[in-house]
């Protein structure tokens, strides 16, 4: 057996493995590279989809003929100053981006500093790095790697079809101009311009703003809460949408630690936790939020892509974030997306388009469940006569006089009830429109919300287990449990310490009936190991309040008075998070009086 050094170009190749997985984490490493060197602006252009070429020009600081020969090779940076991985303020620090590249692709870098009277370039192929030569341009630096992969024809063949690497560039791309409002941005793909990305001025949270309208959509903007959190030392910023505007998946979902893009499982779990009694657990909420956290309190050295942090205090960043997307979303009151509107406009006006594409080559998200398909077949209906009363499609009841409402009723948001139709639908009045409310989602929450205000204010009823249950767990498990018996007490749950390896529950929240208490104190004692906090209990015992608020509520089908509708209505608007059932469909749409006028044509 012989141990031997590897070579450096097999080393820059296996540590390419890593970081270099595609076209787009190309486009990361280099753009970040951009934005460490003080770019105001940034220009990608690539060519099938990121394989043949791509190139990233920027008009940051430069670099000289010595530092461009250091920068190619292996650990070399000039972002570790002090040595202090404790105190990371860059994007990039590991040094292995540039050698990287230049193993597995044919790597041109051409800089100039700004009291540099040239610029100067070096290529680097397949790791075999070249001379020194003087090169025309007039600032920064401009990067052109061709044939990615060529020197790795393994990793090659990994690579998707030329339309989903351009995708994955263009997310990469969206993703770090979300965190820098303040740097313009371009994407060129062939010749088609996907992003284009002005730098916009002024305070932080506009320019944001404005930068997160041209990735994410105007939609988004329109129908998101503004975040604004602090505690001990954390601060967290940004955007959340209403429940109302919700997808199938996570995909709309950013979330910055330091202006850093992270995936990261504790944070998509704390957003699941805030949105759980407003979505359906396969809906998803929009939205893009901003931690803002010491460095020392967080570690992103945990994978050489730098798409991962690890927390120091995991749960008090999880309750942040959950407590300040509660608190917006209970700000939010009865507030529903108004894509709940244009979705219902969009499907009577038959051949309408979404909208135009977003630079994530998606289109605008669409709201869930709504409308239910086939609306637009039944709005056609109403172009014979007769067909639609023949469907049952007119009124129920012609409005009666207790029906007619007081003039100031109308100024109500919900404005004042005037008929009830298919014993199902509230139709009301507002100064500017009609409300059409699902009347049994609506009253659903209602009475899940006061359902939760008794939990809150008279605390949980518990229930004694004829035989106590032990449940036999690790002993630092045990331990996490013990310590938190008054809390879990006052949800319901009631256990002790039994040997070292063990607790014996006594008690259980009524509420819950029939229930695996093996089962839930595993996922407790999991929760609190992972997070330092935990959350199932109380999740739980609100999923509970929501079905039996579903079984417990005016059904579809029963048939109200104006006086029920009309103090439904009232109800709605001074409950929190009426504008959306349970499950993320919305409880009722607005029509503004100039949408119809324009549905028919008087606009
Ligand atoms: P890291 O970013 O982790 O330092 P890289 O291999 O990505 O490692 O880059 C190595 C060094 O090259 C950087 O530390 C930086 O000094 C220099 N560099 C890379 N790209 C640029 C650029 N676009 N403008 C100025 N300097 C750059
Ligand atoms: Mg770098």
């Amino acid at each position: 057996m012989t141990i031997r050094r590897l070579p450096e170009h097999v080393v820059n190749r296996i540590a390419a493995g890593e970081v270099i997985e595609r076209p787009a984490s190309a486009v990361k490493e280099l753009v970040e590279n951009s934005l460490d060197a003080g770019a105001t602006r940034v220009d990608v252009h690539i060519r099938d989809g990121g394989k043949s070429l791509t190139s990233v020009v920027d008009d940051g600081i430069g670099m000289t003929p010595d530092e461009l020969r250091l920068a190619v090779e292996r650990h070399a940076t000039s972002k570790l100053p002090q040595d202090d991985l404790d105190h990371i303020q860059t994007l990039g620090f590991r040094g292995e981006a540039l050698p990287s590249i230049g193993s597995v692709g044919r790597l041109s870098i051409t800089s100039r500093t700004a009291d540099s009277d040239s610029a100067w370039r070096l290529d680097i192929e397949g790791g075999d790095i070249g001379e020194l030569s003087p090169a025309p341009l007039s600032k920064g630096t401009r990067i052109e790697l061709r044939d990615l992969f060529y020197a790795t024809p393994a990793r090659l063949k990994f690579l998707r079809a030329d339309r989903t690497e351009s995708s994955q560039v263009a997310d990469a791309i969206s993703r770090l101009a979300m965190a820098r409002p303040d740097v313009s941005f371009t994407l060129i793909d062939g010749e088609r311009t996907k992003i284009k990305l002005e730098a916009a001025q002024g305070d932080l949270l506009d320019a944001r703003l404005r930068r997160l309208s041209g990735v994410m959509g105007k939609e988004f903007v329109e129908n998101a809460l503004p975040i604004e959190a602090e505690r001990e030392g954390l601060r967290l910023t940004g955007y959340a949408g209403l429940p109302t505007l919700n997808r199938g998946n996570a995909q709309m979902q950013f979330l910055f630690v330091n202006d850093r893009s992270v995936k990261d499982r504790l944070l998509f779990g704390a957003v699941r936790g805030a949105y759980a009694d407003f979505l359906a657990r396969d809906r998803h909420p929009l939205l893009a939020l901003f931690l803002e956290i010491d460095p020392a309190y967080v570690d992103v050295n945990v994978h050489p892509a730098k798409a991962e942090v690890r927390f120091r205090e995991a749960g008090v960043v999880r309750g942040l974030i959950v407590g300040a997307l509660r608190h917006a979303l209970a700000e939010a009151g009865h507030r529903a997306s108004t894509t709940v509107a244009s979705a219902a406009l969009g499907a009577i006006r038959p051949g309408e388009n979404s909208g135009p594409a977003l630079p994530f080559g998606r289109t605008y998200p669409q709201t869930a469940n709504y409308p239910s398909p086939g609306v637009s077949e039944r709005a056609m209906a109403f172009q014979s006569p007769g067909v639609a009363a023949a469907q049952g499609l007119a009124p129920t009841a012609p409005p009666t006089a207790e029906m007619q409402p007081a003039a100031e009723a109308e100024n109500f948001p919900l404005g004042a009830a005037r008929a009830q139709v298919h014993e199902t639908y509230i139709v009301a009045q507002t100064d500017d429109g009609i409300v059409i409310v699902d009347q049994h989602a609506a009253h659903e929450r209602l009475v899940y919300e006061k359902m939760k205000s008794a939990l809150d204010a008279e605390g949980v009823r518990r229930q004694g287990l004829l035989i106590p249950e032990v449940v036999e767990l690790e002993e630092d498990a045990v331990d996490r449990l013990i310590a938190r018996t008054a809390e879990f007490a006052e949800l319901g749950l009631v256990l002790e310490g039994f040997g070292p390896g063990a607790v014996i529950v006594r008690e259980v929240p009524s509420l819950l009936g029939q229930v695996d208490v093996a089962g839930l104190i595993r996922d407790l004692a999991d929760e609190l190991a992972e997070l330092g906090d935990s959350f199932v209990l109380k999740e739980r015992l609100e999923d509970v309040c929501g079905t039996m608020a579903c079984h417990g509520s005016v059904r579809s089908g029963r048939r109200l008075n104006g006086e029920e509708m009309n103090a439904l209505l009232r109800q709605m608007e001074a409950t929190p998070h009426s504008g959306q059932c349970n499950h993320g469909r919305p409880t009722y749409v607005e029509l503004k009086l100039a949408d119809i006028e324009r549905l028919f044509g008087r606009r």
